[in-house]
């Protein structure tokens, strides 16, 4: 059976394949915080990766501070590219 709890990209995304990023205020990889626990349902990644099927540069982090449309914007626009 499938484990709800786990994001289903962890397998395909950098952040948790090559990533153990910090996060400066908790302490926490990540990891720990979004893509092994439910809480991958906010990871901002995960949400743009719904409607987003093109890779997502690592610039764009679980937390980004960006909304969804914001980020998908910029991805199109090749923001993270240049
Ligand atoms: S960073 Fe987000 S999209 Fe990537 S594996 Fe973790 S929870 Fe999933």
């Amino acid at each position: 059976m499938e484990n709800s709890e786990v994001c289903p990209k962890l397998e395909k995304c950098p952040i948790f394949r090559e990533g153990v990023l910090m996060n400066s205020i908790t302490g926490d990889s990540y990891k720990n915080v979004y893509c092994l626990r439910k809480r991958h349902l906010e990871c901002k990644r995960f949400l743009v990766s719904k409607s987003y099927t093109k890779p997502i540069p690592t610039q764009v982090l679980p937390n980004s501070f960006m909304s969804i449309e914001e980020i998908i914007k910029r991805l199109k626009e090749g923001y993270w590219e240049k």
